[in-house]
């Protein structure tokens, strides 16, 4: 057995519907831009491939949390997304294939410090504490693709204090599930409890302090979050 300096960090890991076994995370993956309302609404082209950013696993937040208003930000953003889970990894995974590796999905909120993601597109720097921070990438229970199989299509949205603020369906996703697997496959060795976000609908804008947001996703739930 290995000694460690340290009490070794716990496995980041996701409840799953209707189990009590748990699903572990190993890294967290986000595509940027993914639907086409979305990526104009940002001032972007809607036809580039596909690019990604991470997050760290032990950012993740379940249901149901009560989180503090994240430091360093005035502008804290709401991004409603499709998670997926990987059971099993691989690299190069065609596009044709890539389903058989998902093992499950959820509904998931990418926070985003806007104001810094804009300072750091402004002078070219990365945006990883525009989008890492503690506590920023909030997941839904996970969902076997062995009970549900892989929607295709779905309602997506995001409320704020009970307001709609987006609305889309998963069939309007510029580049799709299987096709997000193969790219990324193509970047990184994947592994099996890598989560990726898939991109958000057009809509994002604020959470204040003292309000509460919610995702929803046909066919996998909704999951509330509130800020204090
Ligand atoms: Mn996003």
């Amino acid at each position: 057995m290995t000694a460690y300096a340290l009490p070794p960090p716990p496995v980041p890991s996701l409840t799953i519907a209707g189990d009590s076994a748990r699903f572990p995370v190993r890294r967290i993956f986000c595509v940027g831009r993914n639907y086409a309302e979305h990526a104009r609404e940002m001032g972007a082209d809607t036809r580039e491939p596909p690019f990604f950013f991470t997050k760290p696993a032990d950012a993740l937040v379940e249901d149901g949390a009560d989180c503090p208003y994240p430091p360093a930000t005035t502008a804290l953003h709401h991004e409603a997304e499709l998670v997926i889970a990987l059971g099993q990894g691989g690299a190069d995974i065609p596009a044709e294939t890539a389903l058989s590796h998902v093992w499950g999905y959820a509904p998931g909120n990418d926070l985003t410090r806007r104001d810094l993601q804009d300072a750091a597109k402004a002078a070219r720097r990365p945006w990883d504490m525009a989008k890492g921070f503690d506590g920023s990438a909030v997941c839904g229970a996970l969902v076997p693709a062995i009970r549900i199989g892989h929607p295709g299509r779905g309602r997506i949205l995001c409320h704020v204090e009970g307001q709609l603020r987006q609305e889309g369906n998963l069939a309007d996703m510029i580049w799709s599930v299987p096709e997000i697997v193969s790219h990324l496959s193509r970047l990184v060795a994947l592994a099996p409890g890598d989560l990726i976000y898939t991109g958000t609908p057009a809509g994002v804008g604020p959470v204040g302090r003292g309000q509460s947001c919610s995702v929803e996703i046909e066919g996998l739930g909704r999951i509330t979050t509130r800020f204090s």
